[in-house]
């Protein structure tokens, strides 16, 4: 800040841990923040409550933000998304997978960034001054949503300064557009300490989940869930959130798809002796766990004392997909599920016979 001339912000607030740490941000900057937050139909509306809560927290802090909801239910009530519409379930699951994309909102970053394009101007008209348009996005969110990207951002700031008198006086902020959800919390927990807040308290007012229940409280399985308990773990911290499940449960389910996305998308490897299917004989059938396609039997399962679960023959219309794989200077034969083309494992030819050794975690056991 230069000479106490205020600084100012409009930013939106969906009530998310991105959004808020974006607000601490401006804060700590020193920049005097409007907060414009959306109801749009999502079904989880309790962020735009969470974020009211936060807003309070900070005014009892002596830190006054100006706040508004903006109703956009009407326009968004025709928009097909998993978010909004009844119909289409929130998927469960890793933040990268194909089937997160039914949680885009067709448009949404454009409409919103629009209405915060029109109050900076109006903010920059009234008050004569400078006005920064913040947004929260991150680099996590790119590979899902187009309209969280750099260019994206970088294009639409210059239509809106084409189509407006009194541009030159808006710019764009995207502190955190090349950083992740890890960098968010460790910058929160710096701009906590320099305004006096109590970063577990701001966190716990705030909502990730895209599917919380009538209370509001988060299964802590919807992607953005996953994304966010994985995170907090990175900074050795407990989440404040409260879940239906435990702490322990919640960061157990999270790290388990985390190690399933790198295995079956990535053609990573689970450690030797680790995994939950390794030694383990009961009868039944083992299915894909991405897609549920059945693969093995428990009939021709055995003990290969090599550390993975090892199969002597695929379930019958199985059709698993064989590729030769000449990675870590070797030649093996990759096996893929047909259904889904997920990584599995490899298999060996050996003097016994055929082995399938396959990652635990690839597989979901079904009892008969
Ligand atoms: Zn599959």
């Amino acid at each position: 800040m230069d000479g106490g001339a205020i600084i100012r912000a409009v930013m939106a607030l969906s009530g998310g841990m991105d959004s808020t740490g974006l607000l601490l941000s401006l804060l700590a900057e020193g920049y005097h923040v409007t907060c414009i937050s959306y109801e749009y139909g999502q079904k989880h509306s309790i962020e735009v409550e969470r974020a009211k809560v936060n807003i309070q927290y900070l005014s009892e802090h002596g830190i006054f933000v100006g706040h508004e909801v903006i109703d956009l239910k009407s326009a968004f009530s025709s928009l097909q998304s998993a978010l909004t519409t009844d119909s289409i379930l929130v998927p469960e699951g890793h933040y990268e997978e194909e089937q997160m994309k039914s949680t885009v909102v067709p448009n949404r970053n454009a409409i919103f960034a629009s209405i915060l394009y029109g109050y900076a101007l109006s903010i920059s008209a009234t008050e004569d001054s400078d006005v920064v348009i913040a947004l929260g996005v991150h680099s996590g969110d790119h590979a899902i949503y187009p309209d969280c990207r750099p260019e994206f951002y970088d294009s639409i700031e210059k239509s809106f300064a084409l189509g407006n008198w009194g541009s030159d006086r808006i710019s764009m902020k995207l502190p955190y557009i090349n950083q992740d959800k890890v960098y968010i919390l460790r910058d929160s927990i710096n701009n906590c300490n320099h305004l006096g807040l109590d970063f577990d308290t701001v966190f716990r007012n705030t909502n990730t989940s895209y599917n919380p229940d009538e209370s509001g409280i988060s299964s802590g399985k919807s992607g953005a869930d996953i994304e966010r308990i994985l995170a907090f773990n990175s900074i050795g911290r407990r989440d404040p959130l409260e879940y239906i499940d435990t702490w322990e449960n919640v960061l157990e389910n999270a790290l388990k798809h985390k190690l399933r996305h790198h295995v079956m998308k990535e053609n990573g490897t689970e450690r030797p002796f680790t995994g939950l299917y390794d030694k383990h004989y009961d009868s039944g059938v083992y299915n894909c766990a991405d897609c549920g396609q059945t693969l093995f039997s428990s009939k021709s399962k055995f003990d290969s004392g090599c550390g993975w679960p090892a199969f002597s023959d695929e379930f019958q219309n199985a059709n698993i997909e064989k590729l030769v794989d000449n990675s870590h200077g070797m030649t093996r034969i990759e096996v893929r599920c047909s259904e889904c083309d997920s990584h599995l494992g490899h298999l060996f030819h050996e003097s016994k016979g055929p082995r399938y050794c396959i990652n635990s975690i690839c597989l979901e056991f079904m009892e008969e």
